[in-house]
């Protein structure tokens, strides 16, 4: 079965081919032909993971998922959430979105946050979807240099170090992406 992850990202394709079942084989949609960039217009991680999805389906006709990530601070209303990557503005790093983070919570008590993944699936025209969730803390400093994004301002529940601090295997072992792909893979093995 050829699925096609409507993703640009080289790394994320490489690791779910590494996990899927042998008659699974994930292509990006580079390697099926659309070079462009899709738009996220969606206001949930729900609704941009299935206009991703949809958009490579309707080019293409051809099974597919996407996945759409965030970071949802309970203080901030669960902002960034779905605007996590852009969240100071088009064209900010990750290190102007983790400042902005930590100024809008200097001084507030409730740091509770999560990561939230979602998986949108189309398989033989029906949708399905999987979600993938890691709750935490936003500490007051950064704290680590590996990983991306909100990694060095995330610390895991039920652990001493950030994402930030902790080794790629150690961060896939438990993170939101890993579980919604866990479940992904577990569906797609039982078909
Ligand atoms: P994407 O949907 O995987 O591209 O994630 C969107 C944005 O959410 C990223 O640009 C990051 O800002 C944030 N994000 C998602 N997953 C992570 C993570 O594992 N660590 C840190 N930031 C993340």
């Amino acid at each position: 079965m050829e699925l096609i992850f409507a993703s640009g990202n080289a790394h994320k394709i490489e690791e779910l081919n590494d996990k899927s079942p042998g008659h699974i084989k994930v292509i990006s949609m580079r390697d099926r032909g659309f070079d462009g960039e899709i738009a996220e217009p969606g206001e949930t991680l729900e609704e941009n993971a299935r206009i991703k999805a949809e958009f490579i389906y309707d080019l293409f006709g051809q099974n597919v998922f996407a996945d759409d990530s965030g970071l949802e601070i309970d203080a901030l209303n669960g902002a960034p959430g779905v605007y996590s990557a852009r969240y100071v503005g088009p064209g900010c790093t990750f290190d102007d979105n983790n400042k902005k983070v930590l100024a809008e919570l200097e001084g507030v008590a409730n740091r509770h946050a999560r990561f939230r993944t979602v998986i949108h699936l189309i398989l033989d025209g029906e949708h399905y979807s999987f979600e993938g969730a890691v709750n935490g803390s936003i500490i007051e400093q950064f704290k680590g240099t590996d990983g991306f994004g909100y990694d060095p301002i995330f610390l895991p529940e039920g652990q001493k170090r950030t994402f930030a601090e902790m080794t790629l295997a150690e961060k896939n072992s438990i993170s939101h992406r890993a579980q919604a792909v866990e479940k992904l893979i577990l569906f797609l093995s039982s078909r």
